[in-house]
C-alpha cells in the first residue's frame, strides 16, 4: 500500500498539533500519556491505542485507550514476548490485519484485546534502542495505511522525548536495536597498536541529544535546516579541498560519498517533509535517519551498508550543526576509563584526550603507519583498526574489552568473556614483567654483535620510558608532536624548554631530534592562515617537512636556535626529514650553522658538537648517496614513508593497509643496497620506521646488516628478546641468498627460519 508524503504529513501534523499542548502542559507524565493515547486513537480512528514502556527489563502497559484499564501497570511482557516484545527487541514496526495469526502473538486475558483483529505497533526509540512500544488496534481486520504508520513513528519520536523528560525511561535498559546486536558481540579488526584495554565506549563525535521534538514555528525550523545544510556543504567542500590534510582524517572516497549525500535532493526533501509534519529540525533529521535505518536493515548488502555509515555520519554532522552541540568527546572530557570509537582520527585529535582515562581506540579505518597510530603507540594506547560495523553494533556507554593480541573487541561481554580476558591480561602482565626484567641486559646477538636499540619519542612524558625500557637512547624524537598538541605555534622558549628537559632526562644517552615534519596527515591549522598548505591534492607528496621548513625558514630558524641553546654544553644531534636531494640537506645544515654562529657571536654557550643526520624516506635520495654520504654524520631510514613511496601506496589509506608487505623483496633489496653503500662510506645507518618495532621485521633488518634500530618503546622488550636469541651472521648468510633469488613468500621463509633457529619472535 503506497501513500503520498502530503497525506503522511497531514496525519502526523494533526496529531502533533494536538500533542503540542499536552507536551507543554504541567500535568504529570501519567496524565500526559493518557491524553496521548486518546489523541492518537481518535485521529487514527482506532478503538485501541496503548503505550508500553520498558521498566526493569520488561515492557509494562503504561497507558491505554480501549483495553481494560485494570490491565494498566499489570500487563507485562518480556523482551521478545508477544507482538509488543518482538517490536521492542527487533526495533521494528509491525502492521498486521490479523494479530492472532502472527507466530509471536501472546494472549493477555486481562486486557480484553481478543476483540481486535488488526494491530500496528512501532518502537519508541532512544539512542537507537527501543525503550517502549506504541501500538494501535482495530476491530475490523485491515492493515493500517503507510500514512498511519508514518504518523505513528513520528509520534513515537515525540513520545521518546516526553518519557525521557519525565524520567520514565529505564536508562539501563538493554533492549537491542537489531537481533544481530543482542548481548555480547565479538568484532575483529586489524591490530594497529597491541595491548589490552577495558573501558566504556565513547564516541569521538557524541550523539546529539534531541531536547525538543515538536516545532513551535515550522518556518523557523525550516530555516534552521537550510542554513545547517549550507554550513555542512561548506565544511565538506573544505574537507575535500584539504583532502587528508583535514584534521578529521577522512579519506577521499568517503568525502566523495559525503558530497553526494550532502547535495542529495531526496534527503533534504524528506527532512523538510518531516518538519512540515510538525517536528523540530533536530527531530526531523533524526526521524528521516530512523526511517532509513529501518529500511537498510532489511537490505543485506555490504556496499549499501557502507553507504549507510556515510549517511549516518552526515546526518550526525547535520544534527551537530543544527543543535550547536559541536564538541568532541575530548572537549567534553572523559569521565570513566574509556575506549574511543571513531571512523578515523587525526593525530592532533587523539592528543586532545586525557591520557589517564583513554584506554583504547577502535577505528573503522586506520592503518599501521598513519600518524594517529604512531601517536597512539607512543602513548601506549592499544588501537584496533578496520573494524566493520562499529558504530552500528556499539552504543555509547557499552562495556568493551579490547584484546589487541587477538585483534578483537568484545562488546557487552559475557562473564565467560571477561574471565578469559582477565586471564590473558595476567599473561600479558607476566610477559611485560619478563621484558622489564631484561631491562639491564644488553641487546647482544647470540654471536656477540651489539645492536644499538633506541626508542622513538615525541611527547614529554615519553622520556621516562627510557629508564623503564633500558633503551640506548632516543633515535627519533618527533619534534612536530609538540606542534600538534598545541593550539598555537609553540614559541621558541617553549620548544627550548622541552628539548632541554628531554636531554636532561636522557643524561648520557643520545637523543636525535628530527626537525619538524608537518604536512601529510600532520596538519597544523594555525599554520595555514595563508591557505597555502590546504590546497594540496596530494599532501603526503606535497609541500611538507623539509620542503616547507626551508621556505618557511622563520619556523626552522626558531627551532634551530631552540635546539642549539638547549644543547649548550652537550653533543646535539639533529636530522632532517623528507630530504629528496642533497642540496636540501646542505641548506638545512647551513641554516643551523648560521644560527650557531649567531649564538656564538652573542657569547652564549654552544653545544660541544652538532652532529647532522638525514632521513632516507624518499627513494630518489638513494640514487644520490655518493654525493650525500660524505657530508653526513648518520643516516636513518624512515620505512613508513619509504614504503609508501616505493609502492606508491598512501600509508594512511585503509584499503591499502594490508596490501604490501614490509618483508617484500623490493623493500628488503632496497634497504640492503642502502646499507651496503652507507657502511662502505663509514656512515652509521639505522632504521626508525615502525617496521623495526616488529620482531620478525626487525630480525630481517638485522639480517640486512642494520645494527641500529629506533623503535616504539613497547617493542624494546620483545625486540631485545629476539636479538638475544638470534645468530645474526647465520641469518645474513641465508638472507643474501634469498635476496638474489627471492622465495614466493619472504615472510614465510623468515618465519620458518626463526622457528628452526629458535629465535624469540613475539
Ligand atoms: C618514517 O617515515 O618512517 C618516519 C619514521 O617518520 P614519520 O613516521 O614520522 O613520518
Ligand atoms: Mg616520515
Amino acid at each position: 500500500m503506497s501513500s503520498t508524503p502530503t497525506l503522511a504529513v497531514s496525519a502526523a501534523r494533526e496529531i502533533l498539533t494536538r500533542l503540542h499542548d499536552v507536551m507543554a502542559s504541567r500535568s504529570a507524565a501519567q496524565v500526559k500519556l493518557n491524553q496521548v493515547v486518546q489523541i492518537i486513537g481518535e485521529t487514527l480512528d482506532s478503538e485501541v491505542c496503548s503505550i508500553y514502556l520498558l521498566r526493569d527489563g520488561v515492557l509494562e502497559l503504561f497507558a491505554t485507550r480501549g483495553l481494560k484499564q485494570e490491565a494498566v501497570h499489570v500487563t507485562k511482557l518480556a523482551l521478545g514476548e508477544g507482538l509488543v516484545g518482538t517490536i521492542a527487541e527487533h526495533v521494528e514496526t509491525l502492521n498486521l490485519d490479523e494479530a492472532t495469526s502472527h507466530p509471536d502473538f501472546a494472549y493477555k486475558p486481562e486486557t480484553g484485546e481478543e476483540l481486535y483483529h488488526s494491530f500496528a505497533g512501532v518502537p519508541i526509540v532512544r539512542r537507537q534502542r527501543a525503550v517502549g512500544v506504541l501500538c494501535v488496534q482495530h476491530e475490523a481486520s485491515r492493515r493500517y495505511d503507510d500514512v498511519e504508520i508514518e504518523a505513528l513513528q513520528t509520534v513515537a519520536m515525540v513520545l521518546a522525548e516526553l518519557i525521557a523528560g519525565a524520567g520514565l525511561i529505564d536508562e539501563s535498559a538493554t533492549a537491542s536495536r537489531d537481533p544481530r546486536e543482542t548481548g555480547a558481540v565479538r568484532l575483529t579488526g586489524l591490530k594497529l597498536v597491541e595491548g589490552m584495554a577495558r573501558g566504556v565506549a565513547v564516541f569521538h563525535q557524541p550523539r546529539v541529544n534531541i531536547e525538543h521534538t515538536v516545532a513551535e514555528d515550522i518556518e523557523a525550523e525550516r530555516h534552521r535546516v537550510y542554513s545547517a545544510f549550507a554550513k555542512m556543504r561548506e565544511q565538506i567542500e573544505r574537507m575535500t579541498r584539504e583532502a587528508e590534510f583535514g584534521t578529521a582524517g577522512e579519506h577521499h572516497d568517503v568525502l566523495e560519498t559525503y558530497k553526494m549525500f550532502a547535495y542529495d535532493e531526496g534527503w533534504s526533501r524528506r527532512i523538510n517533509e518531516a518538519i512540515s509534519s510538525g517536528l523540530t529540525a533536530e527531530a526531523a533529521i533524526e526521524r528521516v535517519q530512523q526511517r532509513t535505518r529501518m529500511r537498510m536493515r532489511e537490505i543485506d548488502d555490504p556496499l549499501l551498508q557502507d553507504r549507510m555509515h556515510d549517511l549516518e555520519d552526515l546526518s550526525n554532522r547535520l544534527l551537530r550543526i543544527v543543535s550547536g552541540q559541536l564538541s568532541t568527546a575530548a572537549q567534553l572530557g572523559l569521565r570513566h576509563d574509556s575506549i574511543l570509537i571513531a571512523r578515523n582520527l587525526g593525530p592532533a585529535e587523539l592528543l586532545e584526550y586525557d591520557r589517564r582515562r583513554l584506554k583504547g581506540v577502535v577505528l573503522e579505518e586506520g592503518s599501521l603507519t598513519a600518524h594517529v597510530t604512531i601517536v597512539a603507540r607512543a602513548m601506549g594506547i592499544p588501537v584496533l583498526g578496520r573494524v566493520r560495523d562499529v558504530r552500528r553494533t556499539i552504543a555509547e556507554g557499552d562495556l568493551l574489552l579490547l584484546d589487541g593480541v587477538q585483534g578483537a573487541v568484545f562488546v557487552r561481554p559475557t562473564t565467560a568473556m571477561e574471565e578469559a580476558f582477565d586471564a590473558k591480561l595476567l599473561i600479558g602482565q607476566k610477559r611485560r614483567a619478563q621484558f622489564a626484567a631484561m631491562r639491564d641486559q644488553p641487546p647482544v646477538t647470540k654471536n656477540g654483535e651489539r645492536i644499538t636499540l633506541m626508542m622513538n619519542a615525541g611527547l614529554r612524558d615519553d622520556v621516562s620510558t627510557l629508564d623503564v625500557t633500558g633503551a640506548d637512547g632516543i633515535g627519533l624524537f618527533r619534534t612536530e608532536f609538540q606542534f600538534l598538541v598545541s593550539a598555537t605555534l609553540p614559541q621558541r622558549e617553549r620548544q627550548q624548554r622541552l628539548y632541554r628537559d628531554v636531554m636532561d632526562a636522557a643524561g648520557d644517552r643520545p637523543v636525535i631530534f628530527r626537525t619538524v615534519d608537518i604536512g601529510g596527515d600532520k596538519a597544523l591549522p594555525y599554520m595555514n592562515q595563508d591557505g597555502d598548505i590546504a590546497t594540496e591534492e596530494n599532501p603526503a607528496m606535497g609541500w611538507r617537512a623539509i620542503r616547507l621548513a626551508l621556505e618557511r625558514d622563520a619556523l626552522m630558524k626558531a627551532q634551530a636556535r631552540a635546539l642549539i641553546e638547549a644543547g649548550a654544553g652537550r653533543v646535539l644531534q639533529v636530522m632532517f626529514p623528507m630530504v629528496s636531494e642533497p642540496w636540501e640537506f646542505d641548506e638545512a645544515r647551513e641554516l643551523f650553522e648560521a644560527q650557531r654562529k649567531w649564538i656564538a657571536e652573542r657569547g652564549r654557550m654552544l653545544p660541544l658538537a652538532i652532529r647532522y643526520g638525514c632521513m632516507l624516506e624518499v627513494p630518489a635520495l638513494a640514487e644520490s648517496l655518493d654525493i650525500l654520504l660524505p657530508k653526513l654524520d648518520f643516516l636513518s631510514i624512515g620505512t613508513n614513508d619509504l614504503t609508501q613511496f616505493l609502492f606508491a601506496a598512501d600509508r594512511a589509506h585503509p584499503k591499502l593497509a594490508e596490501r604490501y608487505d614490509w618483508l617484500s623483496p623490493a623493500i628488503l633489496r632496497f634497504i640492503s643496497r642502502v646499507v651496503r653503500e652507507t657502511k662502505a662510506a663509514d656512515v652509521p645507518v639505522g632504521v626508525c620506521g615502525e617496521m623495526g618495532g616488529r620482531t620478525l621485521e626487525a630480525m630481517a633488518l638485522i639480517g640486512l646488516g642494520i645494527d641500529r634500530l629506533s623503535i616504539t618503546p613497547a617493542a624494546i622488550g620483545p625486540v631485545k628478546a629476539m636479538i638475544r636469541t638470534l645468530d645474526a651472521a647465520a641469518l645474513r648468510t641465508a638472507m643474501a641468498d634469498w635476496l638474489i633469488k627471492p622465495p614466493a613468500s619472504m615472510r614465510a621463509v623468515l618465519e620458518q627460519w626463526s622457528e628452526a633457529n629458535q629465535v624469540a619472535i613475539a
